[in-house]
């Protein structure tokens, strides 16, 4: 069996999977939960309906790694004899800045230039450091590595698109440029979606549309990214579960001053407290927001149309910058389930060529299918977005095989 363990590493939460690349199965999945605090573990083996869930100790991403270990290779949950049966590990990284434009092999130096882009993605890419370090530790030694970068899909758009109307020197001293995020989403959900409509993707100018709890929007041009929604960081484009989206910048120097607040507290309320959450007083969920919205609250009432509003503007603005649109996907937990959403934003598109079957619209929910009508110009289509496995068919390639 070809095995590799994708891993996907926060500040204090250690996301796995393992898959088997023969037939791309997922053998044990779950999440190694409040590192540094206390610690939980939940661990799954798809195939066998087997689950559990339980407190251990876990200081450190090191001791997470090896309760990983214990449950993949020991007790009732075992799926394997030893960790020398895993080909390689694929981490998912979030900021690769300008330095990485594709999946490369770990060594300690990769490790450094990772650690090294923690000031501009603090919450991300050092927790990332410790879990490379950790696992390097707790695997066999020789255990191939390959990190797998959010921001390497957008590194193929034109200065154009990525860079603010602030001094260069910012750009050139800072790194202050968009980066885009979601790279890894929308580079599995674009190809898959050329595969189904039987086109090669070189051919095809696609609107991408990633709607969960974070969203972005990318404009996929002959399978290369060439403009999209999030920044600097994941904070910009369209409003969020609870981040805020694009927003004059005067007004956040406004609101940081009316409310005494420091850059980090400024942040954290643009981070945590704003977007659905924010502006409805309901909730982050998308699903809390359509529910209260068919109750007849009204912050609810805007707060989804402004998201239907803002994606629209996207979609519009991205067939200009491509000069047309073949194609729009939705993707992530509100563009694969939420009928709602995908509904209101194709409304009224006629000009674009844009229309939706509102009967497989209904009916679609977490699956690949075709929503446009056969007299739609451009088809719609829901994609489920698969980032783990994209991440391990990256490892596989990089280490040869
Ligand atoms: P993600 O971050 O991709 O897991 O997406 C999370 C978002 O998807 C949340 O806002 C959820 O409310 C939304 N979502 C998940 N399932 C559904 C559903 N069945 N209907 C509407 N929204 C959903």
């Amino acid at each position: 069996m070809n095995l590799v363990l994708v891993v996907n590493a926060g500040s204090s939460s250690l996301k796995y999977q393992l898959l088997n690349m023969d037939d791309e199965s997922v053998i044990a999945k779950g999440n190694c939960d409040r590192i540094g605090i206390d610690g939980k573990l939940s661990y799954k083996v798809p195939s066998r309906g087997y689950a559990v869930d339980e407190d251990c100790v876990f200081p450190t991403h090191t001791e997470a790694f090896e309760k990983l270990v214990e449950v993949l290779t020991t007790g009732e949950g075992k799926v394997i004899d030893s960790m020398s049966e895993i080909s390689a590990v694929g981490h998912r990284i979030v900021q690769g800045a300008e330095i990485f434009d594709k999946a490369c092999l770990v060594t300690e130096e990769i490790i450094e230039q990772i650690d090294g882009l923690s000031e501009l993605a603090p919450v991300h890419n050092h927790p990332h450091a410790l879990a490379l370090r950790a696992c390097t530790k707790v695997l066999p030694k020789g255990t191939p590595q390959v990190v797998v970068f959010d921001t390497a899909f957008h590194q193929t758009m034109p200065p154009k698109a990525y860079l603010f109307g602030l001094p260069y020197e910012d750009y050139e001293k800072l790194h202050v440029r968009k980066y885009g995020f979601h790279g890894t989403s929308h580079r599995f959900v674009s190809k898959t979606l050329a595969e189904a409509m039987g086109r090669d993707v070189k051919d095809l100018k696609i609107v991408s549309c990633h709607l969960g709890n974070g969203s972005s929007i990318t404009a996929v041009d002959g399978g290369k990214s060439v403009d999209t929604s999030m920044g600097f960081t994941p904070l910009d484009g369209i409003i969020m579960g609870t981040r805020c989206g694009a927003v004059d910048p005067s007004a956040v120097t406004y609101v940081m001053e009316k409310h005494g607040f420091t850059p980090h507290e400024m942040s954290q309320y643009m981070n945590k407290k704003s977007g659905f959450l924010g502006l409805s007083g309901v909730s982050s969920d998308n699903r809390d927001i359509q529910e209260a919205v068919l109750k007849g609250d009204e912050k609810a009432a805007i707060t989804s149309d402004i998201l239907q509003y803002q994606i629209k503007k996207y979609i519009g603005a991205y067939a200009a910058a491509m000069n047309g649109l073949d194609a729009v996907l939705f993707t992530g937990g509100i563009g694969e389930n939420s009928w709602e959403v995908r509904e209101a934003v194709c409304e009224n598109m006629e000009y674009f060529g844009i229309k939706i079957d509102s009967a497989l619209n209904h009916a679609a929910r977490g699956k690949l299918v075709k929503l446009s009508t056969p007299d739609s110009k451009v088809e719609v289509w829901v994609v489920p977005t698969n980032e783990e496995l994209l991440i391990a068919r990256d490892t596989l390639e990089v280490i040869g095989k």
